[in-house]
């Protein structure tokens, strides 16, 4: 590697929203500060107040992906995002630190009035819409249940409204969702909160940098909020 891409800075891979929202103290903590938000900039790619940092703007799902190619050295993403990229892409992702953000739950839910326990007791097949397919299709082999499971990209809570699915598996915080929706959580597949994830070339190459970095989100997120 040439020393000029040893100089150029870390780039570490964020989606827009909580997991950005919550990620600034964090680099608060490490005395590095971001002046522009991409709500309102619109840039991809946003400088720090540090020369050794940029922050790039992803979608939640693809931040896995920049990191293991390494176009971002590191980047933050939810357990259920590393899990449906794992399943796909074995190996190659670095996972130091629980970073105890975003935090929220991957459940089952259904229409409020159908009786899931039932339904999953007759050894009838169930059909499960959800976004996180290789989750689901874990747990419900888990408990021995057989599904059919359709694949969704967003707007989960619709699916069982209009009959395309009995349940769904998706992320509740509040419930508030669901409720609007008629819904109820019934079971929880997996309490999901957001991980450091580190390339391995970048950790063995670039190590002076990023090391300080890690050790500073691992301090950080270990106290209380
Ligand atoms: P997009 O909205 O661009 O389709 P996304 O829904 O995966 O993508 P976000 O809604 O920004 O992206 O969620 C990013 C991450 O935040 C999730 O992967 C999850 O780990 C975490 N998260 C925490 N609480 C919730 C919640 N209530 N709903 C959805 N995600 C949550
Ligand atoms: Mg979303």
């Amino acid at each position: 590697m040439s020393p000029a891409s040893l100089d150029r800075p870390l780039t570490l891979a964020l989606s827009k929203g909580r997991i950005f929202d919550e990620t600034m103290p964090l680099l608060e903590a490490a005395g590095i500060h971001v002046t522009e938000s991409p709500e309102s900039s619109r840039k991809l790619i946003l400088p720090t107040s540090s020369s050794d940092l940029q922050l790039i703007i992803v979608r939640a799902s693809d931040v896995p992906t920049y990191v293991q190619y390494g176009a971002a050295d590191f980047g933050i993403a939810g357990k259920d995002v590393l899990f449906e990229h794992a399943a796909d892409h074995p190996g190659g992702l670095y996972q130091p630190v629980d970073l105890n953000i975003a935090r929220c739950r991957l459940c089952v839910a259904v229409r409020k009035g159908f009786d899931y326990e039932a339904a999953v007791h007759q050894g009838s097949r169930l059909r499960v819409a959800t976004k996180y397919v290789h989750a689901a299709r874990e747990h419900f082999a888990r408990k021995g249940v057989y599904v059919d499971l359709i694949k969704l990209y967003g707007s989960m809570e619709l699916a069982p409204l209009v009959g395309l699915a009995d349940a769904i598996v998706d992320l509740v915080s509040t419930g508030g969702t669901l409720k609007a929706n008629n819904l109820e959580a019934v079971e929880d597949v997996a309490d999901i909160s957001s991980r450091l994830i580190v390339n391995q070339a970048s950790l063995k190459t670039r190590t002076a940098k990023l090391q300080p970095l890690i050790d500073s989100f691992a301090r950080a997120s270990a106290l209380p909020a």
